[in-house]
């Protein structure tokens, strides 16, 4: 007999549907959209979905049939060419694999098109249509998904990442491969249930190591075995404005709806009782850098610029920080970073020690922030990329594109940059010759992502209340399509 043939795709993205810059194709294609082999020899040995289920199925001794590979950064609402695209190769890619038994396909589970709300679900779509009836299909998406009930009606099998910060990208992938494989040697004909909430959670409190999450995820654990093969949580990131916006929870059972939705309810329903402990606190800005002391000894402080996050598709443009730390009265060395194309060309032009004064932030979203005046000394220029060195995608090139550092004389340097510097790693001001254990306050523009790039190299880290496209305060959010009321902006806490 021959070996099953089992197709892997992967197009995964997540959308910030309040973030000003669409997303559109070159974004895929800067991040190397392969199709085919080049989608298996290219992922391989990484630690994304696609290469662990590959990897996975090989092992499990069929055929594994790689069909395409698009993956871009957080951003605004993917246009509808870009859509369309990405769709054709998924449909024509399985067209050109030719009959397979099953397909594992890798989602983000929080892509939001123009025109579709729910485009993870809508590729799921055009997948089935060139699947033979009854052919098993699993679906694997990131722990921030919004998982919709058009998706799971459709799909046998769910799985979601365990992880925040993500660590579990390749055994998400090789737990998806895995139901693909038993359902073919098994014949297990699984089935996924659904439980939403109506609830947001802020980002910054979804880390898997802290207590509402991480009993929940024991809860899921503990329900996971028998008839039950997996519980996922899906607390969903919550700058979505969508119709069917909810903290989700996954169960893909073997054949037994009613189990498989019990233990979906009763996680949800944990979630919803603990959903007070999700609040966050941010501190004012001017506050939280008055609070700074001067030379701890203990690592910098952190500001937590996480309402400009650019791994959470806001424009890290917003030079609000910047301007509190020029204010801030009594000298601490700080850094800080901002996105601003011309202001980088002036650097560029004056040369380094040259003197400039330039507005800086608000190029890209201006919705959220005032530009501020940079005067100081160009310390350093540079156009090459960051290499990660912190726990969080370590080894990781992230193109900035051209750079420039100002020292301002205050205490204060700044990191001007084409586009975003990954602050939530040491190497993002590493690379341009600042040394983040030298500061008393660096800003990092991430929700929690730094708490692995640092790994606990800072004295304490302090979330800034700020608007912005990715902001902790998601009262500050106008959301006009989601189903109302939501819990928190529309109170019900107790
Ligand atoms: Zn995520």
């Amino acid at each position: 007999m021959a070996a099953a043939r089992v197709a892997v795709a992967s197009i995964i993205q997540e959308t910030n549907t309040f973030a000003a810059q669409p997303s559109t194709l070159d974004d895929f294609t800067a991040q190397g959209l392969w199709v085919g082999a080049e989608a298996a020899e290219r992922s391989a040995g990484t630690n994304t979905e696609i290469a662990g289920a590959l990897a996975r199925i090989a092992a499990g001794g069929a055929e594994a049939v790689p069909v395409v590979r698009a993956w871009a950064m957080s951003s605004g609402v993917l246009d509808r060419h870009a859509f369309t695209y990405l769709r054709g190769l998924l449909f024509d890619g399985l067209v050109a694999a030719g009959p397979v038994d099953a397909l594992v396909l890798c989602l983000h589970g929080a892509l939001v098109a123009d025109g579709e709300p729910a485009a993870d679900a809508a590729l799921v779509e055009a997948a089935r249509s060139v699947l033979r009836p009854g052919t098993p299909l699993v679906v694997t998406h990131d722990l921030h998904a919004n998982v919709t009930a058009r998706l799971t009606r459709q799909v046998d099998a769910l799985a979601g990442f365990r992880t925040y910060p993500h660590v579990d990208q390749g055994d998400t992938g090789r737990r998806g491969a895995v139901l693909a494989l038993r359902m073919l040697d098994e014949g297990l004909r699984p089935g996924t249930a659904l439980a939403k909430r109506p609830m947001l959670v802020p980002a910054e409190s979804q880390a898997i190591a802290d207590p509402p999450m991480a009993a929940l995820r024991r809860l899921a654990d503990e329900a996971t075995g028998g008839p039950i093969l997996d519980v996922s949580v899906f607390p969903v990131q919550p700058w979505l404005d969508v119709p069917e916006l909810g903290f989700g929870v996954s169960v893909t059972h073997a054949g037994d709806p009613k189990a498989g939705q019990a233990v979906a309810d009763t996680v949800a329903a944990a979630a919803w009782e603990r959903r007070g402990e999700f609040a966050v606190h941010p501190v004012p800005v001017a506050e939280a850098v008055a609070s700074v002391p001067a030379r701890t000894g203990r690592g910098p402080v952190l500001l937590v610029q996480s309402a400009d996050s650019p791994t959470a598709g806001a424009a890290a443009d917003s030079a609000t920080v910047i301007a509190a730390l020029l204010d801030r009265p009594g000298r601490i060395r700080s850094y800080a970073t901002v996105v601003d194309a011309p202001a980088v060309a002036c650097c560029h032009l004056a040369g380094t020690g040259a003197a400039v004064d330039t507005p800086v932030g608000a190029t890209v979203d201006p919705r959220w922030s005032k530009p501020v005046r940079l005067t100081g000394t160009v310390t350093r220029l540079g156009a090459e990329a960051v290499t990660l060195t912190g726990a969080a995608m370590t080894g990781q090139e992230v193109g900035i594109g051209r750079w420039a550092t100002v020292d301002t004389g205050t205490g204060l340097t700044v990191l001007v940059t084409e586009r975003p510097a990954p602050t939530f790693d040491p190497a993002g001001y590493r690379h341009a010759g600042l040394e983040p254990a030298d500061a008393d306050a660096v800003v990092v523009r991430s929700a929690t992502l730094y708490r692995a790039g640092y790994n606990g190299g800072y004295a304490e880290a302090i979330l800034l209340d700020l608007p912005g496209a990715s902001t902790p305060r998601l009262d500050y959010l106008d959301f006009r399509h989601a189903p109302r009321p939501l819990y928190p902006i529309d109170g019900g806490a107790r």
